[in-house]
């Protein structure tokens, strides 16, 4: 089944002012109620990372987890959690980024990837692009490379995709909303 853009527009929905006034939200939800546009959109990602060098699939809490948890099983490769600040037991590592107002920070356990590993990072959503790259540098930090950064939507206008690129990392999103 080849990917179809506006159908996939067609099923997401999007709530303008939420969670807050200004923010139009691109709620991937309805998606899941859908096996047509959930198969799409699966098969897409694993398409492009069937017989590629990767090893592991690190993927972004919550929404992240969704389609990361698909693509690890049906490439037969690892899954690893980056999750906000904790939530995973045992020994981590977090890194803090800029929000709007305030800071946020992810984690990950510190045996999650290592020396050699190549990853996808994957989330549902690129927006300013700070999750993904804190994300990029505990990778990094824990030894391994960063293969790509992948998400199903990204929004070009908040740059955070051509921020990743300029990090040098490679982007892959499907659809985009201007
Ligand atoms: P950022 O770090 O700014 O790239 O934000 C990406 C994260 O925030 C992703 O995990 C998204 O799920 C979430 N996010 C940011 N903006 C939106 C939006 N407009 N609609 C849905 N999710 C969003």
């Amino acid at each position: 089944m080849s990917f179809d853009e506006c159908y996939i527009k067609s099923v997401m929905r999007t709530i303008p002012d939420w969670p807050e006034p200004g923010v139009m939200f691109r709620d991937i939800t309805p998606l899941f109620k859908d096996p047509k546009a959930l198969r799409m959109i699966a098969d897409s990602f694993i398409q492009r990372y069937i017989d590629t060098e990767v090893t592991h699939i690190a993927s972004i809490d919550a929404r992240g987890f969704l389609f990361g948890s698909i693509m690890a099983y049906q490439l037969n490769i690892p899954l690893v959690l980056v999750r906000k600040k904790g939530k995973l037991p045992g020994k981590t590592i977090h890194r803090e980024y800029a929000l709007e107002y305030g800071t946020a920070a992810v984690e990950m356990q510190v045996d999650a990837v290592s020396k050699g590993d190549k990853v996808l990072i994957f989330d549902d959503l690129i927006a300013t692009g700070g999750t993904i790259l804190a994300a990029s540098t505990i990778i990094k930090e824990l030894g391994a490379e960063v293969y790509e950064a992948a998400a199903l939507i990204d929004l070009p206008d908040l740059k955070g995709s051509e921020l990743i690129q300029q990090a040098g990392i490679p982007v892959y999103t499907l659809l985009a909303y201007e």
